[in-house]
C-alpha cells in the first residue's frame, strides 16, 4: 500500500538493528486518516469471504482493526494481554505467546462469550515478524472451534519467518507494506 509504505520511509526509525519504530503513527501517535485508509485496503482484500469478526491483539492493532471492522460490518474484538479484575468472573480461552519486542511472555486473553464455533475470523495486527501474537490468537480462535479467515497486518519484516510458518499451516497473509531488509538503518521494501 503505497501510502504506508511512503510514511514508513517519511516517519518511520529503525532501532536495535530489525525494529521499526513506527511510534508517530501506528503505536503511541497515531494517524486516524491513514488508519481509515488502511482499514478499507484490508477490508477491500479480504470482503465476500463470511467474516463475522475481526480479531486484534491490543494495543497497536485497535486502530486499524477497528477500522476494517467497521468497513466489514462486523465486530471488533481485543485480545487481551492483561487480565482485568472483571475478566477473572469472566470464562475464558488463554494461551501463552512470546513477546518480540519485550522478550518476555504474556497471557493472551479471550473471553469465551466473544467467539463461537459460527465465527469467521480475520486477524488484523500492526506488525508480523516470527508469527508469535498471531500463532496465539489463532490457538485461541481454534479452542472455540471457530475458522480463521486470513491475518492482514500493516507492516511484515519478510526476512523474519512468520509470514512464511503461516502459510504453511494454511492461513493466508496479506501484509500491505513487504519489508526485504534494514540496510544500513534504512527500509528496503
Ligand atoms: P511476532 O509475534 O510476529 O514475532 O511479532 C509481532 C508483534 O511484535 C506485533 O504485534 C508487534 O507489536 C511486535 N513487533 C514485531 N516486530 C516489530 C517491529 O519491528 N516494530 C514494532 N513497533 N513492533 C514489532
Amino acid at each position: 500500500m503505497k501510502a504506508l509504505e511512503e510514511k514508513i520511509l517519511q516517519e518511520g526509525e529503525v532501532v536495535d538493528g530489525d525494529i521499526l519504530k513506527v511510534d508517530g503513527f501506528v503505536n503511541h501517535q497515531v494517524d486516524a486518516l491513514l488508519m481509515e485508509e488502511i482499514g478499507k485496503d484490508m477490508a477491500e482484500h479480504f470482503k465476500g469471504q463470511g467474516i463475522t469478526k475481526v480479531f486484534t491483539i491490543e494495543s497497536s492493532g485497535i486502530a486499524p482493526a477497528l477500522f476494517t471492522a467497521k468497513e466489514l460490518g462486523v465486530p471488533l474484538v481485543i485480545l487481551k494481554k492483561q487480565q482485568t479484575a472483571d475478566s477473572l468472573k469472566t470464562e475464558v480461552w488463554q494461551t501463552e505467546v512470546v513477546s518480540y519486542t519485550k522478550d518476555t511472555s504474556y497471557r493472551l486473553t479471550l473471553a469465551k462469550n466473544y467467539i463461537s464455533d459460527e465465527d469467521h475470523v480475520l486477524i488484523v495486527d500492526d506488525f508480523l515478524a516470527n508469527g508469535e501474537a498471531a500463532t496465539g490468537a489463532i490457538r485461541l480462535i481454534r479452542k472455540a472451534h471457530a475458522t480463521v479467515a486470513g491475518l492482514g497486518v500493516l507492516i511484515e519484516k519478510a526476512f523474519q519467518p512468520g509470514h512464511e510458518k503461516l502459510e504453511s499451516q494454511g492461513i493466508h497473509v496479506y501484509a500491505q507494506a513487504s519489508i526485504q531488509a534494514f540496510e544500513d538503518g534504512k527500509v528496503v521494501f
